[in-house]
């Protein structure tokens, strides 16, 4: 199958604000590789890293469309959190005590190699550990945190309820019921991740090639690998596509692209920090469908992401596009009015960036890590459902492990899979995920408006 370039030049987020010299060239004739990997977000480069690692002296070839960080990488807020496939409670419910720990296990995991590979390979990403807070917007969900913290306390993790005083102690907002408290969590530039991961690889004899989108896919093994000007035929391939999938003509009733929406503030001066008594600077999260999650940059600018996310129309795109259009407008004005009623003292901040990016989401909201049916040879990476920073990074270890062929000593988990959940082909799965998407947003609506107020009663 071929296809056009499907990502544009340069993504809207601010992170692209800072050059890149060190652009890697585009591939240029034939090549033989043991493994490709297709795509530079972080998901494609932390595969090239672990597989590297796990397999030395085999060519491996990394081919990214535009360049490193073009995807839903490059737009993404750089938080990286705990946390997969929707609350503990209901992971408990669904697959059961062992597996739901084990998954959150794993998760946390995920957390701490991210911080570790950056810290261990001195990759400059303005790394910042701290924790983050899962807050309550509503009376219900408070109810359904304290819960949580039940559940995670049966099943061995510290992860405190903080009542609403000491969740003000940490961030001056009357917004939230409660919280809960991951205590391992961070924040990092992701393009900055990107392009140091890049310098990583070559330093390791990997090939990165930029300007070198993968427009035919011929599945083997070995499988051909065409781009505008050369060619890889590859014992191994890895699609580390996630949103962008579709485009390459697989997994394409499985993983589904998805835009969401970021706006960043300038930076806060002294007092306005003092004023937010935001000392641990952790990441916050809220419970909603379409939750809002925020953080500090190191210059204390707040990036605030969230509310209704946008269903694109199928096509190439990266999903700045996509936010240019009038759904994207209005979610950036949504997220603007939220960052004024969470900080009210913040209203002469102006907001000064606003973009959106692309994400590849799944059905049953767990990634699939694992071989693309019907296509031998063919490994996928993604379906982060937008929270894929710690678990691609994670992922590419147990993907060099699978692929590598060595056993490892860890127990899968439920996304470590070959087959995923599908969804009907357009035009009924465009309609029916607007319809989807629609209800979900009036059902955080009605339950914000109906369960009750968020700022404390009168007394
Ligand atoms: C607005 C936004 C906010 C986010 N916030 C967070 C957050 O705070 N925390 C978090 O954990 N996650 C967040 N995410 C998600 C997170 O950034 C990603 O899940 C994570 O970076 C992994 O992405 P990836 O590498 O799988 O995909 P991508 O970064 O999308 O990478 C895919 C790459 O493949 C390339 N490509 C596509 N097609 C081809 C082709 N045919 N040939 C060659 N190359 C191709 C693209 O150019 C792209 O570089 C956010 C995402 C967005 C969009």
């Amino acid at each position: 199958m071929t296809v056009p370039n499907p990502v544009p030049e340069r993504p809207a987020s601010p992170w692209w604000q800072v050059p890149d010299p060190l652009r890697a060239v585009p591939l240029r004739g034939d090549e033989v590789a043991d493994v490709a990997v297709v795509g530079g977000g972080i998901a494609g480069l932390a595969a090239a890293y672990h597989l590297s690692v796990a397999l030395p002296g085999r060519r491996i070839v990394v081919l990214e469309a535009r360049r490193v960080g073009a995807g839903g990488s490059g737009c993404s807020t750089g938080i990286v959190a705990p946390g997969v496939g929707g609350p503990i409670t209901q992971l408990r419910r669904r697959y059961g005590d062992a597996v739901a720990a084990r998954m959150f296990a794993r998760s946390v995991d995920a957390v701490r190699c991210t911080v570790d590979l950056v810290r261990d390979e001195g990759m400059a990403c303005d790394l910042e550990v701290n924790g983050q807070l899962v807050a309550a917007v509503t009376h219900r969900q408070d109810l359904a945190l304290r819960e949580q913290a039940r559940a995670y306390a049966d099943l061995g993790f510290d992860v405190p309820y903080l009542p609403r005083r000491e969740v003000s102690a940490l961030l001056r907002t009357d917004a939230y019921a409660g919280a809960l408290r991951h205590p391992l969590a961070a924040t990092l530039d992701p393009v900055a991740l990107c392009r140091a991961l890049r310098g990583r690889l070559q330093e390791r004899g990997v090939a990165v090639y930029e300007d070198s989108p993968v427009t035919a896919l011929v599945p083997g093994p070995p499988a051909t690998l065409s781009t505008p000007a050369g060619r890889v035929t590859a014992g191994r391939t890895v699609l580390a596509t996630d949103g962008f999938t579709a485009g390459l003509g697989v997994l394409t009733d499985t993983v589904v692209p998805l835009t969401a929406h970021v706006v960043r503030t300038a930076a806060l001066n002294a007092h306005e920090m003092a004023a937010l008594g935001w000392r641990l600077r952790d990441s916050v999260v809220d419970c909603r469908t379409f939750f809002d999650y925020y953080r500090l940059t190191p210059d204390n600018r707040i990036i605030l992401g969230g509310g209704r996310v946008g269903v694109p129309v199928p096509g190439p795109g990266n999903g700045s596009r996509d936010g240019d259009d009038r759904s994207g407008q209005a979610a950036w004005r949504r997220l603007e009015s939220r960052l004024r009623r969470l900080f009210p003292l913040l209203d002469d901040v102006p907001v000064t960036e606003r973009w959106s990016g692309r994400i590849g989401a799944i059905v049953d909201r767990l990634p699939h890590v694992g071989a693309v049916p019907r296509a031998p040879g063919v490994w996928f990476t993604g379906g982060w459902c937008g929270h894929g920073i710690p678990l691609s990074v994670a992922a590419g270890a147990d993907l060099a492990e699978r692929i590598g062929a060595e056993r490892g000593d860890r127990e899968p988990v439920p996304w470590q899979r070959d087959r995923s959940p599908q969804l009907p082909r357009d035009p009924w799965r465009r309609w029916g995920l607007q319809a989807y998407v629609r209800s979900l947003d009036a059902v955080d609506r009605v339950q914000a408006s109906v369960d009750g107020s968020t700022r404390p009663r009168a007394a």
